[in-house]
């Protein structure tokens, strides 16, 4: 019995930690808001804000055939679409998953930019039914951190994940791909360079031009959308060009993983979390919500239930001590349980734990998916009261609502597959901007979104040029 009441007031303490109520979801989301303007008037800002360069969103209309590349981890993709005629319709795609080879991760950057040239060159030859001598606008995903200069502009900040290639860092990754190109003789034009999640507000651009925010929930987490120029104090010391009265919109990359606020509802097993991650005191809002860290969340909470509460019975399973070793994958599928008597999450816990079946009872697994439904509740919850401050932030003069129609283009594994999350930010997002004006609200999965985007927006700055 009192082993009952020990795990009964952690759950208690979990459900009160984890669980958000309207108020502080309102603070939350003004905490967000002040931080985003903060990074948007270039003061110090958890919130990057960073300006894209991009102020010509698809709309639907553009026609014709594109390629795109798209490098940001361990693969990189080809891509040709062909746009109908009919808005916001693709008749056609092909696209090529390549892995790169290992000598790739530390070789010269030149070398690297001749792998996807290359790669693109061959791919166009086999796919491309182009023929005139134009060369061809593509659109290139290049998902490590830049500054932009220009539309087809930046200069790279730094390498990320494996990558280590001398003679990329302070380079534009455009006039690689293009000198890399040229080498290999591809009439190509490297007209837009963006990261996932501008391809992922694009991508939503093309299908409902109502799209105003492009998200990335997967192993990240990332959110970027349409602002005023005139609200961006970067712009005003940059050089003009004439673009800005046909162009008032430039699309802002949030860099959202790294916000942090007081309202921000870090709990002890976050702060442990941070402190095990290389990257400790930085990007603590990824580390509450994507796919990377959900699971680990989850287990770390399950393991103080098992040290603290004996969930386990006396002895703390040693599999449960593994870091990393549940997966979002898995807390998804405890979360989605519905079989009789919670058969699904007893197979998760010993197939991909590897606890011992005898373990894994009918109430041990009651507790392990309330742990994991809370974890992944907070994410959705967290997120909606982001996504409402930059509604809000798009909306300025709008009464607090958004006046027309918004659609929030989604992109991720974690979003893609787990069906109870879209739910869950659906639910969290109505009480956040009430029934009605949550109606005028979609929130729509584009898939392949930062390949197909690159595509979409080297139409769209076809067209206009
Ligand atoms: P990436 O974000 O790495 O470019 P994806 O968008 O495909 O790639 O997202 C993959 C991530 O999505 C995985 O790292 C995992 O965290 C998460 N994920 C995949 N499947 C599921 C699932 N069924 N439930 C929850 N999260 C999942």
């Amino acid at each position: 019995y009192r082993r009952w009441r020990v795990l009964s007031a952690h759950m208690a303490q979990y459900y009160a930690d984890f669980s958000l109520s309207p108020s502080q979801l309102m603070d939350l989301r003004n905490d967000f808001i002040e931080e985003a303007r903060k990074g948007l008037r270039g003061e110090k800002s958890t919130c990057l804000m960073a300006p894209t360069m991009v102020d010509i969103l698809p709309d639907g209309d553009e026609v014709g055939e594109y390629f795109a590349l798209d490098i940001g981890g361990t693969n990189f993709r080809v891509i040709h679409v062909t746009l109908s005629m009919d808005k916001g319709e693709v008749v056609h795609v092909e696209m090529e998953d390549n892995a790169i080879p290992e000598e790739y991760f530390t070789c010269h950057g030149d070398m690297l930019f001749d792998l996807l040239a290359s790669a693109l060159v061959d791919f166009a030859k086999r796919h491309g039914r182009h023929s005139d001598d134009r060369p061809l606008p593509i659109g290139f995903c290049f998902s490590f951190p830049c500054t932009h200069t220009a539309i087809g502009e930046a200069v790279m900040v730094k390498l990320t994940k494996k990558f280590e290639n001398e003679g990329m860092v302070g380079q534009d990754p455009a006039k690689g791909l293009q000198r890399a190109l040229d080498r290999q003789k591809g009439n190509f034009k490297v007209a837009a360079l963006i990261n996932d999640s501008v391809g992922t507000l694009a991508g939503g651009c093309y299908v409902d031009a109502d799209t105003k925010i492009g998200v990335i929930l997967g192993t990240g987490t990332n959110a970027c959308y349409a602002e005023q120029r005139s609200n961006i104090a970067a712009l005003a010391k940059g050089r003009k060009n004439g673009r800005e009265q046909q162009h008032p919109l430039m699309a802002i990359n949030t860099e959202w993983g790294n916000f942090a606020a007081p309202s921000s509802p870090f709990t002890d097993i976050d702060r442990e979390l941070d402190e095990e991650t290389p990257n400790a005191g930085s990007h603590r809002f990824e580390k509450m919500v994507s796919g990377m860290y959900l699971g680990e969340l989850a287990r770390r909470a399950i393991l103080r239930l098992a040290e603290q509460a004996q969930l386990f019975g006396p002895e703390v399973p040693p599999q449960l001590r593994e870091p990393w070793a549940l997966t979002s994958a898995a807390l998804s599928k405890i979360d989605e349980d519905g079989s009789w008597l919670l058969s699904t999450t007893a197979r998760e816990l010993s197939e991909t734990l590897g606890l011992p079946a005898a373990l894994c009872t009918h109430t041990t697994c009651l507790r392990v998916k309330q742990v994991c439904h809370l974890v992944a509740r907070r994410s959705a919850a967290v997120v909606a009261a982001c996504l409402a401050g930059l509604l809000q932030q798009i909306d300025r003069d709008g009464a607090h609502t958004p006046m027309a129609p918004t659609t929030i283009a989604v992109d991720g594994g974690l979003f893609e597959h787990y069906q109870a999350y879209r739910a869950y930010l659906r639910e969290y997002l109505d009480q956040m901007l009430g029934k009605q004006v949550s109606s005028l609200v979609k929130i729509v999965q584009i898939r392949d979104a930062s390949s197909m985007g690159a595509a979409y927006l080297a139409a769209a700055i076809d067209e206009e040029t």
